[in-house]
């Protein structure tokens, strides 16, 4: 057997990581703060979905498990806007054969457990939050929440994947040239529910991510396999239309009728789930380092939390397990430089998406609906399909291949400018693929290159 390792939180990535780790026969060593939620049954009550994509699909490719996943993933083909007076319009994510997946987080979480606890070296260790780090000798302090119990550990490496509010970060965010930064959104989202039809059916198109573009704010909602929808509101928590004026119920069904109108009818629960559940906060986490005396490292959400607008949070994750393994690989196992390079290749890229993240609320709340946005999401696919190795959009970039995020922002920008001009061509919704188009394509390129 290997060297002992320690992973403190087993949601997601750390679940995820604990596979990667056990295949290389490490002795593994999963604390995670709440109890184990495959003994408590259900979704927690609700079913709370994400979009899985190309960098998600490929960790889960190296961890042996993707197909099991895919079984109950649930595509998604393109978006479905929904105007005010309820015309739909369908504008595919990518070419024909792509779409991003809906999957159930809880499954997935579940899941990743049962893989990584049937490996002989994997052991899950509940009720266990992590306290703080010994930053000198770079220890782990945990309190067990039955015995009220504590400990202080240590191990050969120690992974923290302890999510956006990580007490591994907390400690290491008082070392000496440790950068932080949190912002906060002012918009908050709450979690609302279309069921499936009395006919056991489901409400609206099951092959496209729903989304009601509002402005300032926005609805979306994602399949589930039990043909219901997660409808997540994203709404300012202060001002006009926000979550500070929808106390009563007449507030609530006044703002429902007046911008989603034909979603209503499709939310029997609509009140009480507005009334119950709760209001989150949207945070961006940046830091570096991400490591402590290269023995400590975070990844996923503890290093680079990131708003859910590319839908990308997890992927980033789980692409850097990807990552950091080809590195371990790289390095033959040397994990001190396999963590070192890491943190040198990989903190531009998390600081990309999160960039780009952001920069897709925009989009998806207010553009989605605009006509010179679609002429231009139009022109983009027209372009991908004339000169496929020159040209290839960015959402692309980002949910379907693995180039690195920070080429992809890059490339995105230049893009901008490519369109500023394209769009610039008097009469363009008429002549958008004319010779004139293609002239500027091509001299765009061209400078790029
Ligand atoms: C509304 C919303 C929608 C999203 N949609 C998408 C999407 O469509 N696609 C996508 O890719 N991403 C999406 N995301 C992002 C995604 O949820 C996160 O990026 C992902 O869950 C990060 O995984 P993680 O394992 O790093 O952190 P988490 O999933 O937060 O897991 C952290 C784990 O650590 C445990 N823990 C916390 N503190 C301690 C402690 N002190 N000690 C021990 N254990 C601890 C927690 O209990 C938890 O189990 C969305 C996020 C939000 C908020």
């Amino acid at each position: 057997m290997k060297d002992k390792i320690i992973i403190s939180g087993a949601g997601l990535v750390g679940s995820l990581w604990a596979v990667f780790l056990a295949k290389r026969g490490y002795q593994v060593e999963v604390y995670e703060r709440r109890p184990d939620m495959r003994k408590l049954g259900g979704d927690g009550g609700r079913s709370i979905n994400l979009a899985m994509s190309t960098r998600g699909w490929k960790a889960l490719e190296k961890a042996g498990i993707k197909d099991e996943v895919m079984e109950t993933a649930l595509a998604m083909k393109g978006r479905m806007m929904h105007s005010t007076t309820g015309e739909l319009t369908f504008q595919a994510y990518g070419k024909e054969n792509q779409a991003i997946y809906s999957v159930s987080r809880a499954g997935l979480n579940r899941k990743l457990m049962d893989i990584a606890e049937s490996h002989e070296n994997v052991n899950f260790h509940f009720d266990m939050p992590c306290t703080g780090v010994n930053t000198r000798s770079a220890a782990i302090h945990f309190k067990n929440n039955i015995s009220e119990e504590k400990s202080t550990l240590n191990a050969s490496f120690i992974f923290a994947t302890d999510g956006a509010f990580s007490a591994i970060r907390s400690s290491l965010q008082k070392t000496p040239r440790f950068n932080f930064s949190q912002y906060y959104l002012p918009h908050g989202y709450k979690e609302l529910t279309i069921p499936a039809t009395v006919s056991g059916d489901f409400a609206m198109d099951a092959e496209s991510l729903h989304i009601w573009p509002r402005g300032e704010f926005m609805l979306i909602a994602l399949p589930n396999p039990d043909k219901s929808f997660t409808c997540t509101l994203f709404l300012p928590f202060e001002g006009k239309s926000s979550f500070e004026n929808l106390n009563t119920d007449e507030e609530i069904m006044h703002f429902f009728n007046s911008y989603f109108n034909d979603a209503v009818p499709l939310m029997p629960t609509l009140l009480e789930d507005f009334k119950n559940n709760p209001t989150s906060s949207l945070v961006t986490i940046k830091c570096n380092p991400w490591h402590l005396q290269h023995k400590i490292l975070m990844l996923g959400d503890a290093s680079h939390a990131i708003v859910p607008f590319y839908g990308q949070g997890m992927n980033s994750g789980f692409e850097d397990c990807t990552v950091l393994d080809e590195l371990a690989t790289k390095h033959k196992e040397n994990w001190s430089k396999a963590i070192e390079e890491f943190n040198q290749t990989r903190i531009e890229n998390a600081d990309a998406i999160s960039d780009l993240a952001i920069r897709n609320f925009t989009e998806m709340r207010d553009l989605v609906g605009d006509p010179m946005f679609l002429l231009r999401k139009k022109i983009a696919a027209w372009l991908h399909e004339k000169y496929p190795n020159d040209f290839l959009p960015l959402y692309s970039m980002v949910t379907f291949s693995n180039i690195p995020y920070a080429d992809a922002l890059k490339e995105g920008k230049a893009q901008d400018e490519l369109f500023e001009q394209i769009l610039s061509i008097f009469d363009v919704q008429k002549r958008w693929n004319s010779e004139e188009v293609i002239r500027i394509f091509e001299k765009w390129l061209k400078e790029k290159n």
